[in-house]
C-alpha cells in the first residue's frame, strides 16, 4: 500500500464535473483580472468567514504583507510573532523594513505563547501576528487583551485555518485582520497561488482594496504606493467551487484525526506518541495532523522505505534562519520551538484517505 502525505489527485476526481465548467466559463468571459467572479468568490468568504469585507490578494504570503503595509509598519516598528511558522510569517516584516520579535511557543498547542508576549513589547512595537498553526486558532482572548492593553494591532496568519474556530469566533474574524492562503496544499486550496485579507473595518477594507492594486483609485492616480496583488478570476472560479466542499472536507480531516488518535490508543502507542490536542470549544481543521515522538528521524525513514508520507512543519525555526541571523537569536533562544522542530512530524490527513490506509500507517509506526 502508498500512503503520500496529500493526494490531490484523489480530491479533483471527486469534483472534476464541477471544476472544469467554472473554469472554461472564465475562458469564455476572457475576464481574467479582478470582474465578478472575485467579487463573488470575496463575497461568500467574507459570509464563511464571518467578516464584513474580504479582499482577494495573489498569495498568503502577499495577504500578510498587504495587512502591514495597511498598518504602516515600517523602519524603525517591530512586530512580535512566532519563530514556529512558514517563512513568510515573518519575511512581510523584514520587507517592510520592521523588525521581527520572535515569542516562543507553546508545547501542546505549537501556537504562540501569550505569557511570554509582554516581555517582548517596545516602544517600538506596533503589531502581533499570532499563527493558527496547523489549523487549530492561538489563543486569541489573550492575545488580543494584551494588544489591547498596549495599543498594538493584531494581524492573524490564518493561512492554515479558513473555517476554524475559537469560542470567540471563526480564525480571521478575532483580529484587525486575518489573512488566508489558496496555495493548493491548504484545505481550501487553489489551482496555483492565491491568498484573500478578511475584515470587518470598512477604512482598513478601502486601504487593502487600493494597496493591492498599486495603491491606484480611480485608475493611474496613486495616493500611496501599493502593490500589484491579486486574485486571479481563474483562481475564484475554482476556489468558488471549492468553498462548496471546504465544510464536509474539513469534517473528513477532523474523523481522520480521531480515528488515528483511537488507533494509536488502541494498539498500544499512546505513551510513545503525543497527538494533537483541541482545546475545549474550539474547531481545528487538521491543515496538518502533527505528532511528536523520540528518533523522529528514524521514524520518518522507516515511513518513507514502507511507502507512507510525512513531511516536518518546520525543520529550521525562524529565529534560526540564516537570513536573519542579525537579529542575534542563538540555538537556546527559543527552547519550546526548537524542541519541536526536533521532535514533530505530520502524517497524511487529507479527506480522501481511507481507514485502511490510516490503520497501516499506524500498524507500519507501531512495527518501528
Ligand atoms: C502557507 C502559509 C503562508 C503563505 O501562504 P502562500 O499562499 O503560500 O504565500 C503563510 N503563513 C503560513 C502559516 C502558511 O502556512
Amino acid at each position: 500500500m502508498k500512503v503520500p502525505l496529500l493526494d490531490l489527485k484523489a480530491q479533483y476526481a471527486t469534483i472534476r464535473d464541477e471544476i472544469e465548467p467554472a473554469v472554461k466559463d472564465v475562458f469564455e468571459t476572457q475576464y481574467f483580472i479582478m470582474g465578478p467572479k472575485v467579487k463573488a468568490f470575496e463575497g461568500e468568504v467574507a459570509e464563511y468567514s464571518g467578516t464584513k469585507y474580504a479582499i482577494g490578494c495573489a498569495s498568503g504570503s502577499d495577504a500578510l504583507l498587504l495587512a502591514l503595509m495597511a498598518l504602516d509598519i515600517g523602519p524603525g516598528d517591530e512586530v512580535i510573532t512566532t519563530p514556529y511558522s512558514f517563512f513568510a510569517t515573518a519575511s512581510c516584516i523584514s520587507r517592510l523594513g520592521a523588525k521581527p520579535v520572535f515569542c516562543d511557543i507553546l508545547p501542546d498547542t505549537y501556537n504562540i505563547d501569550p505569557g511570554k508576549i509582554e516581555a517582548l513589547i517596545t516602544p517600538q512595537t506596533k503589531a502581533i501576528i499570532p499563527v493558527h498553526l496547523y489549523g487549530l486558532v492561538a489563543d486569541m482572548a489573550s492575545i488580543n487583551a494584551i494588544a489591547a492593553k498596549h495599543g498594538l494591532a493584531v494581524v492573524e496568519d490564518a493561512a492554515q485555518a479558513i473555517g476554524s474556530a475559537s469560542p470567540d469566533g471563526k480564525a480571521g474574524s478575532l483580529a484587525a485582520m486575518g489573512c488566508f492562503s489558496f496555495f493548493p496544499s491548504k484545505n481550501l486550496g487553489g489551482a496555483g497561488d492565491g491568498g484573500m485579507l478578511v475584515t470587518n473595518d470598512d477604512d482598513t477594507a478601502d486601504r487593502l482594496g487600493i494597496l493591492r492594486l498599486h495603491g491606484s483609485r480611480p485608475k493611474y492616480y496613486h495616493s500611496i504606493v501599493g502593490i500589484n496583488s491579486r486574485l486571479d478570476a481563474l483562481q475564484a472560479a475554482v476556489l468558488s467551487v471549492k468553498l462548496g466542499h471546504l465544510e464536509s472536507w474539513s469534517q473528513g480531516r477532523r474523523d481522520n484525526a480521531a480515528n488515528y488518535t483511537r488507533l494509536i490508543a488502541e494498539k498500544g502507542l499512546a505513551d510513545k506518541i503525543t497527538t494533537p490536542v483541541t482545546p475545549d470549544g474550539y474547531t481545528h481543521i487538521f491543515n496538518q495532523y502533527v505528532i511528536r515522538v523520540e528518533n523522529r528521524d528514524g521514524l520518518r525513514d522507516h515511513l518513507a522505505k514502507n511507502d507512507i508520507g510525512s513531511e516536518i512543519y518546520y525543520p529550521v525555526p525562524l529565529h534560526l534562519q540564516e537570513c536573519f541571523a542579525d537579529l542575534g537569536y542563538k540555538e537556546g533562544s527559543m527552547p519550546v520551538s526548537e524542541e519541536a522542530a526536533k521532535t514533530t512530524m505530520a502524517l497524511p490527513i487529507y479527506t480522501e484517505l481511507t481507514d485502511e490506509m490510516q490503520e497501516y500507517v499506524i500498524d507500519t509506526i507501531a512495527a518501528f
